[in-house]
């Protein structure tokens, strides 16, 4: 991979957040595959793996035991209890690294984690976006949450309850991406990084 434009010194930090379903996990996979260069955050998280998750890679995998240890040892940026149900939070070190090395770095979390992460930029003077992905519109993001079946009729049920009140957070941030299409979705977020497709992948 060329790094000749790879920007040195501090690089900007953007926050990707939005309602659960609307894609952000697919736009921060696309951003993974297609602009190498952009460190996208790994986040420690007590939910189990699902199939085709790797360690390390989609998260970092952890027992509530450690994941109370690196609360305690002040090793998050931010953290926030999903769904009710499981802890997820971004380790700062990593954070700090990447944006020293003037890589550009985003943090895909939930709203709670990006309210969090506001505060902290603000109190370190810190050089940062957050940028919402909606969806095309209200009944698409319930076919998503619905269509996805990877969780119980409880679960979907807690997430669009969730959704709602996530939707209603949108003025709260810089920007908003439409998610109508991974692909322009993801272009305009890389737009938004400051990156441009490498090598083979059009942009
Ligand atoms: P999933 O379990 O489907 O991978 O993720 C559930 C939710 O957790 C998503 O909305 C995702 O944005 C959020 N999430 C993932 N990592 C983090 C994190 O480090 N911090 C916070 N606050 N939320 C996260």
């Amino acid at each position: 991979m060329p790094d000749d434009d790879v920007p040195r010194g501090p690089a900007r930090l953007t926050v990707l957040a939005g309602p659960t379903a609307v894609g952000k996990g697919t736009v921060s996979a696309d951003i993974r595959a297609r602009y190498p260069q952009v460190w996208l955050s790994v986040s420690a998280t007590t939910r189990p793996p699902r199939p085709g998750e790797v360690h390390g890679v989609h998260y970092l995998f952890v027992t509530p035991e450690e994941f109370d240890r690196m609360v305690a040892a002040g090793e998050m940026l931010e953290w926030a209890v999903v769904h009710g149900r499981h802890r997820y939070g971004t380790p700062r070190g990593p954070v700090a690294e990447h944006l020293a090395a003037g890589r550009p770095t985003l943090l895909e979390i939930d709203l709670q984690g990006a309210r969090q992460v506001r505060d902290a930029v603000r109190a370190a003077s810190l050089d940062a976006q957050f940028v919402f992905l909606a969806p095309p519109s209200h009944e698409e993001l319930v076919r998503r949450l619905v269509g996805r079946g990877t969780e119980s009729e409880a679960e979907r049920e807690r997430r669009l309850a969730t959704a709602a009140v996530e939707m209603a957070a949108e003025p709260e941030f810089d920007v908003t991406i439409v998610n109508d299409d991974v692909t322009r979705a993801t272009d305009d977020l890389a737009r938004l990084l400051g990156v441009r497709a490498q090598g083979g992948a059009p942009a």
